[in-house]
């Protein structure tokens, strides 16, 4: 029995610092896996090679009936559930005075924590030819995607978890909380029908989200469930094996998501407790479904409301919203009423004064503007931001 408390005060204690970071290249990660692939419970089973020729690392632990494949950083710039797996690994092989030993003898677990170490170390969601492996599920022209179905195909899992990093601006819109983890039961059909693996990974959603609700209520969530037959995910599940999506998304003041990091763990201890217990099958599909799904575009970086264009015949009053990209950039979301949208920062603009020309206030556009507070000072978006 997993007690999760345990889990979380031990991650508190023993995570790697090291990963605390916005992103996580193959340098970064390499003193981890060396330090990972020290521990006897650990096999480094296959090095395969990236197109660029970069290691992709297969690891094993346990020799157990129950299978279980993790992957994580397909998308080369989602590297959240990365520094989870790691963590993971050493839980399970440092505290064995917690009972976890048990999970050698019950568990194979075959993990893959960057399947994307040319993404990885370019920061792109893309591989080294430009292609995202979530779309070559069919096609199999990369080399990253012929890695992940050989070993679903060879090792035949009773359970895949295919680990992501979410769009930061999703939320749970009804009270517009972030969406820090979200998850899925992935469809294997347009009709999106309820197969047996499918249900069973709707229902061990279901146990794990329980435990999450306990730490971050209101910000755990359903993936949208399109189906996207170019996708593994999806692809995976058609092949008779449950597969569950974790998505890992913002919270409040966790800019390296270190929460959604701890509550991929958790969440894969609960997944283990789950199995290992059958505390899962009283999970209805309804239960599934009552789960809150997740909205695109709830959030965005900064939300400036009420700014005065006076410099007009017919004065009127707008809101902004603005994104920053990875590379620091800044954008121009919508203008006008933007009541609906939660920024991560929101600044009333009364009293100010836009100096740009307001033709610089097409969406879409670089947020390259100028205003003038109350007391007569000239800002821009940049300070505004970091204010
Ligand atoms: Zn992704």
């Amino acid at each position: 029995m997993i007690n999760h408390a345990t889990i979380a005060q031990l991650h508190t204690d023993m995570h790697f610092s090291a990963l605390n970071v916005a992103h996580i290249t193959p340098e970064i990660l390499a003193p981890v896996l060396e330090q990972i692939l020290a521990y006897p419970e650990v096999t480094l089973v296959q090095s395969f090679t990236s197109f660029e020729q970069r290691p992709i690392l297969h690891l094993r632990m346990g020799t157990g009936p129950v299978k279980i494949l993790m992957w994580s950083q397909m998308h080369g710039d989602e590297s959240t559930a990365t520094a989870a797996l790691m963590d993971f690994i050493h839980l399970l092989c440092r505290q064995t005075e917690y009972n976890f030993n048990d999970w050698q003898t019950r568990f194979t677990i075959d993990i893959v924590p960057m399947l994307n170490p040319d993404g990885a170390a370019k920061h792109t969601r893309v591989n080294g030819q430009f292609i995202d492996i979530n779309r070559d599920a069919l096609v199999l022209q990369s080399p990253e995607g012929r890695v992940l179905q050989h070993l679903v195909s060879s090792l035949q899992p009773d359970l895949a978890l295919n680990l992501h990093d979410q769009n930061a601006y999703h939320g749970i819109s009804e009270r517009q909380h972030t969406s820090t983890i979200a998850m899925l039961a992935p469809v294997a059909d347009h009709a999106k029908h309820i197969t047996p693996v499918r249900k069973q990974a709707m229902q061990l959603i279901c146990a794990a989200q329980k435990v999450l609700r306990e730490y971050i209520p209101n910000h755990v969530a359903r993936f949208d469930d399109t189906f996207s037959p170019r996708s593994f995910g999806d692809n995976i599940v058609s092949q008779g094996v449950s597969t569950i999506l974790i998505e890992s998304g913002t919270f409040i003041n966790d800019p390296h998501r270190q929460v959604a990091r701890k509550m991929n763990v958790l969440t894969y201890f609960t997944l283990l407790d789950a199995l290992l217990h059958n505390k899962y099958e009283h999970y209805t599909i309804e239960d599934y479904f009552a789960i809150p799904e997740h909205q695109d575009d709830v959030y965005v970086d900064l939300k400036l409301t009420d700014l005065l264009i006076a410099n007009t015949d017919h004065p009127f009053t707008i809101d902004i919203t603005i994104n920053v990209d990875k590379h620091g950039s800044t954008n121009i979301e919508h203008l006008g009423d933007c009541h609906t949208v939660k920024g991560f920062k929101e600044l009333s603009l009364s009293g100010y004064q836009l100096i740009s020309d307001y033709q610089d206030l097409q969406p879409d556009s670089a947020a390259n503007l100028i205003f003038v507070s109350p007391s007569g000072l000239l800002i821009t978006i940049n300070e505004l931001l970091s204010t």
